[in-house]
């Protein structure tokens, strides 16, 4: 042997060099993923809002033999329950043949993706031009929404508590709306502004008509023409926009990009993209040894606050619901359990190469990322994992050939993110994020591999099933 290739052989040893997932796995495993993204794009066109995922995740737990959680019944290794919490997040839960006090083993995404909430009072004319006032939730460019074309979803509680259900721009004979924005002819000083400056958020204002509502004098005659449309298709006046949850996102529908199909854009991957492999690797897996859980939850892009998001004791209190049927204590079962959290990353972009340090950055198509811990400014607000639990679930990985790699969220003091490992790991139960890295993360319209979203459904069902 040369020298040469003792080297190449040394350095194989020795070295850690993740690698492109197709390089690794077989061509019927591909051929599976590509499978996969298939069923991934036709929820992602049908689950936009953390409601719509819900309800899309409960009648499919449903057909797969899922009953509503019943506090006060026993269940036994087996037993297939959901628990839906105010219809913005849900647990799925299979009992396992261990006694609870081994723990459970938790896989967590969240639902929510940025957005355009309509504020509580949204409708007004301008120029006989009527529009919607928003309030952005989570980190948006502002910029990116302007000119592209929007739907509307959500719910109205109309004054007599009945509820009205909202879904406008997702059908192919549905209306769309529109954020306008300045011709280059005349935006010479907008362009001067910064980026974050060019647009500001009292100026996301949503177009949504233009036609009076009759040809005699009289003034907001286009907005009346537009509270007497949607009194005649709902029921309702304007005093109902107060009691509302109503949300403007991209129309765009989940697409392969690229000659080769290999990544597919759409709107809410992050983190679309982990609540869906975690679903539907809990539905894949029967008889587990622990029982599993996976949590869909909401709020996580607006700091994981209030009843839905899991800065609140929603999932601790199932879980002491299960301790107790199990005759145990709740923060016993707590302490022995396990979770990954389930969040996307930033994928290493060649273009914003500046931004990352190649050696921790996460790359599209190297398999799942493992985040050991995020946060920003000397790891401020974060859960790092520990070395010992970051051992297991390589070791698991590993052993059923899963291909991972590990990834940062940028350089140091670049910027930071969280994700809801840290509440979790609050709760004492040992915690690490894994998920799918993507590619204009928070924009519109963002990009995944459909091999690594594959790898994230194998990630999660190894973990369910991993003794
Ligand atoms: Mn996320
Ligand atoms: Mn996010």
């Amino acid at each position: 042997m040369s020298e040469k290739n003792v080297i190449k052989d040394l350095q194989k040893e020795l070295f850690y060099s993740p690698k492109h997932a197709s390089e690794i796995i077989s061509e019927e495993e591909q051929k599976k993923a590509d499978e996969f993204a298939e069923d991934y794009k036709y929820y992602m066109d049908h689950g936009k809002t953390e409601r719509e995922s819900v309800k899309y995740f409960i009648e499919k737990a449903k057909k797969n033999g899922y009953t509503e959680f019943d506090r006060n019944k026993n269940y036994v290794a087996g037993d297939k329950v959901y628990y839906n919490n105010r219809g913005k997040s849900v647990i799925l839960c299979v009992f396992g043949t261990r006694p609870i006090a081994d723990g459970v083993k938790i896989s967590a995404a969240h639902l929510d993706s940025p957005r355009l909430d309509l504020k509580p009072n949204p409708l007004y004319e301008d120029a006989e031009m009527a529009y919607f006032k928003t309030h952005y939730y989570g980190g948006i460019k502002k910029y990116q929404w302007t000119a592209i074309p929007l739907s509307l979803h959500g719910v109205i509680i109309k004054a007599d508590g009945e509820t009205v259900e909202v879904c406008i721009g997702e059908d192919d004979n549905d209306p769309q709306f529109v954020i306008t924005d300045l011709l280059p002819h005349l935006a010479a000083d907008q362009m001067k502004r910064t980026m974050s400056e060019g647009i500001s958020g009292e100026s996301l204002n949503i177009l949504i008509g233009s036609r009076p509502f009759a040809k005699n004098e009289g003034s907001e005659k286009v907005k009346l023409n537009i509270i007497k449309l949607l009194n005649e298709k709902y029921g309702i006046t304007e005093s109902d926009f107060l009691s509302a949850e109503l949300e403007i996102v991209p129309a765009f529908k989940a697409r392969d990009i690229g000659f080769d199909r290999s990544l597919i854009g759409a709107y809410g991957h992050d983190d679309k993209v982990c609540a869906y492999p975690a679903a539907e690797a809990i539905f894949a897996v029967e008889n587990p040894s622990y029982t599993i859980l996976t949590v869909l939850t909401d709020k996580e892009e607006t700091g994981s606050d209030g009843n839905t998001g899991l800065n609140s004791s929603y999932l601790k209190y199932f879980i002491s619901d299960l301790a107790k049927m199990g005759g145990e204590e709740p923060w016993r079962v707590l302490s022995a359990s396990e979770c990954l959290s389930a969040d996307v990353n930033a994928a290493f972009d060649p273009i914003y190469a500046d931004v990352s340090e190649p050696k921790n950055a996460s790359y599209i198509n190297k398999g799942v990322v493992i985040t050991k811990y995020t946060g920003a400014r000397g790891k401020g607000g974060t859960s790092d994992a520990s070395a010992e639990f970051m051992g297991k679930i390589r070791r698991m990985l590993d052993k059923e050939n899963v291909v991972w790699q590990i990834g940062e969220l940028g350089k140091v003091d670049i910027g930071g993110g969280g994700t809801v490992a840290m509440y979790i790991a609050n709760l004492d139960v040992d915690v690490i994020d894994l998920g799918v890295p993507v590619l204009s993360m928070h924009a519109p319209y963002e990009v995944i591999s459909k091999l690594d979203l594959y790898m994230a459904f194998r990630a999660f069902k190894a973990f369910f099933e991993h003794e």
